[in-house]
């Protein structure tokens, strides 16, 4: 039995974490681009150097090979369904189960949004040390913009580089500035829960930080001194830093899965594309919109729990994917968590000091454990 793993995000070292846990005999192989992995959420506290590039990254290779894990460090280029197979830079392999994590295409719809070159991601290393430079950079009078493009299920990280930028030029004295922050619901800042006790609470605390909300707003196109906003408004800035669409990747679109919305449909909360084909994380649907690292995690719990009791006849839990969102916001932070199962709805809304100290934790438990964290505090369904 030959369970093929593609990605070596949260939630495809989850995969191979959890196999590996309940059973020695599976063979499980991971295929991914680098054996180097970085904890992401944790990049806007690159922005004021409360952590170092090193402290992101580990070795999966490593860490997986000492659990008897194959990783092959390789691009795959085409997932062959009908003959179980997946064709990589490194050769063909073949499968009994695949696990498909290969994130979301955050590089790729990045490239077509018009004018990207003029604009930061706020995604990738390079996108946050250039925003970083800038930022540093920037002088009396600068005007700093930070939003997403239409269909952009992940507005947590652009809320945080908005508060940095704001602290940032706080911090260097710069007394003429403007930062403003689209989002794509009209309500504002977590529009997307049903509360809107939630958004007024947030957007009060972003107003009150100085930054302008520009609600209901995504970006259309950027130029050079601006953006183009999905109504016509342009906003001058100069620093412009931007989430692209998300759906999946290209390699999976073109696989011949179903998809809804450009990403993966599966079944919930298994996560099951076809009788033995899994997907997960940003690469597939969910049950919030969100796409998160935190769903990615416990999209594949779930989907190991569906794939030991296929295989092993073994029961484990599964959970409900919710929203939990820490703001790291210079000398201040926030915390959002929203979950919800058949049973109970829990809501939550708070900004203190101390809340970015518990996901500087949370990070370093990630990166010591190769992603190996069984606590994401979501709902058991
Ligand atoms: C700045 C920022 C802050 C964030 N903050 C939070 C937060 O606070 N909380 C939270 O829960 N989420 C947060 N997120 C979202 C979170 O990072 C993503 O949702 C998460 O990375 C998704 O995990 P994944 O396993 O699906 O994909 P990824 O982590 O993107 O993993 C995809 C893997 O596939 C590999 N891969 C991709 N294409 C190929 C290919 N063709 N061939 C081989 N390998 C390939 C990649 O190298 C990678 O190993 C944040 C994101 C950003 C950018």
């Amino acid at each position: 039995m030959k369970a093929v793993i593609l990605g070596s995000g949260y939630a495809g070292l989850t995969v191979a974490h959890r196999i590996r846990e309940y059973s020695k005999d599976i063979e499980v192989q991971i295929i991914s681009k680098s054996k180097l992995v970085r904890e992401n959420t944790i990049f806007p506290l690159l922005l004021t150097d409360e952590v170092k590039v090193e402290d992101t990254e580990f070795d999966a290779k490593e860490a997986m090979e000492k659990k008897g894990v194959n990783f092959v460090e390789a691009d795959v280029e085409d997932i062959l369904l009908e003959s179980n197979e997946v064709k990589t830079s490194k050769g063909t392999f073949d499968y009994d189960y695949l696990f498909i994590a290969l994130g979301g295409g955050y590089e790729e719809n990045f490239e077509k949004l018009p004018g990207h070159e003029f604009a930061f991601m706020h995604h990738t290393l390079d996108g946050f040390l250039g925003l970083k430079k800038a930022l540093y950079e920037a002088e009396e009078g600068s005007k700093i913009f930070v939003g997403n493009a239409a269909a952009s299920p992940i507005e947590g990280p652009s809320y945080q580089v908005a508060l940095i930028s704001e602290y940032i030029l706080r911090k260097r004295g710069i007394k003429d500035r403007e930062i403003y922050l689209a989002t794509q619901s009209p309500k504002g800042v977590f529009g997307i829960l049903p509360f809107d006790w939630v958004s007024d609470k947030a957007n009060k605390y972003f107003e009150k930080r100085g930054i302008k909300i520009l609600r209901g707003k995504y970006v259309k196109e950027v130029k050079k001194d601006k953006v183009v906003l999905n109504d016509g408004t342009e906003v001058y800035a100069d620093v412009k830093s931007i989430l692209p669409t998300l759906s999946a990747p290209e390699v999976v679109k073109k696989s011949g899965l179903e998809l809804v919305n450009n990403f993966v449909k599966v079944e919930l909360p298994s996560f099951k594309a076809r009788k033995n084909v899994y997907a997960l994380g940003d690469s597939a649907m969910g049950m919030v919109p969100a796409k998160t690292a935190r769903s990615a995690m416990v999209s594949a719990e779930n989907a190991v729990a569906s794939f030991l009791k296929d295989v092993k006849d073994i029961y484990l839990p599964m959970y409900s994917q919710g929203v939990l969102c820490i703001m790291e916001g210079g000398d201040d932070s926030g915390i959002l968590r929203f979950d919800k199962n058949s049973k109970e709805v829990k809501v939550f809304l708070d900004f203190g000091k101390n809340y970015v100290l518990f996901k500087k934790i949370y990070s370093k438990m990630l990166v010591n454990s190769a992603f190996n964290l069984k606590y994401h505090a979501s709902l058991t369904i």
